[in-house]
């Protein structure tokens, strides 16, 4: 946005704003706005909800106290587990219940079987919409009580250095070279970004400012964290890893966390290379989070 909010409180219940292409317009301040340093706010939304005129500021939060150690934590960003903790805690995003999402996939049918003009039709999407917003509410609500515990319990957050915006790029490929797995691919992209990593990651940095870090850890998943051989078939199912080379076994998910924890990437190359060789449901789910490794040009420490 770069351009700065203009706020002015006018006494204890009312403040006006300067909004672009409108002039100053006054509003109300909610129980929870009364206390707020609104020029502080870097963005402001208005919504017309319920036959009301809504204003909603964004504030960034305050950093949350650090607790005084230097714990690190690692975090491991996965599909089927939200965050996995290098102390073994495992943390789940939550998103619609199973009940819920075949309300969604009803109210969607219904509307799409709807004719043209028929008011059902727009009353329809409108039900779906509202359950999706709800999942969208429970994923920021989320966000911001694990980005604060985070922040509060630990000197340092390591988190497993990821390019989202590439692992969501559509599968689908060019003319050319037409993409292979177009809907599976598709499908992690939904729940990758229904994870919400990107505000997790946004929302720690805010609250533990420089407290939190991006490590570069390819291959996480298949690397033993006791001794650091990488090598894919020491992943013997989703969730169990034992190493083939020195036999340290954990759960799969803490074990790379704790990878992500040490902040160290490929200091072996792996004898199997991902991607090569009979892809096991394991192997695919491992090539899916890492999906390009390049080891031109990583240092090998
Ligand atoms: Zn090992």
């Amino acid at each position: 946005m770069g351009r700065s909010v203009v706020v002015h409180r006018l006494n204890r219940r009312w403040a006006q704003v300067n909004v672009p292409g409108c002039g100053w317009v006054r509003f109300r301040l909610s129980a929870k706005g009364k206390g707020a340093r609104l020029p502080e706010a870097k963005t402001f939304r208005v919504t017309f909800r319920n036959g009301q005129w809504h204003i909603a500021f964004a504030v960034i939060p305050e950093p949350a106290p650090a607790p005084g150690t230097d714990e690190v934590i690692g975090i491991d960003r996965g599909v089927t587990i939200t965050a996995a903790l290098s102390d073994g805690r495992k943390l789940n995003c939550p998103q619609l219940t199973v009940k819920e999402r075949a309300q969604v996939r009803k109210h969607e049918r219904r509307a799409a079987r709807a004719g043209k003009d028929n008011p059902q039709k727009a009353a329809e999407y409108a039900k779906a919409a509202r359950l999706k917003a709800r999942e969208a509410n429970r994923r920021k609500d989320w966000c911001e009580k694990t980005s604060t515990m985070l922040a509060r319990s630990y000197g340092l957050v390591r988190f497993e250095k990821l390019n989202i915006q590439n692992m969501t790029r559509s599968a689908k490929g060019t003319v050319q070279q037409p993409g292979t797995n177009v809907a599976q691919k598709s499908g992690l992209n939904r729940s990758i970004l229904a994870q919400g990593w990107g505000l997790l990651r946004r929302r720690t940095e805010h609250k533990a400012p420089g407290r939190a870090e991006d490590v570069p850890a390819p291959y996480t998943s298949l690397r033993c964290s006791a001794c650091g051989w990488i090598e894919k078939r020491s992943l013997k199912s989703q969730a169990d890893f034992e190493c083939v080379s020195c036999g340290f076994t954990c759960n799969a998910d803490k074990n790379a966390a704790t990878n992500v924890t040490a902040g160290q990437g490929g200091i072996h190359r792996p004898r199997c290379s991902a991607g090569a060789g009979g892809a096991t449901a394991a192997t695919s789910r491992s090539s899916a989070r890492e999906p390009q490794p390049n080891w031109v040009g990583i240092p090998l420490f």
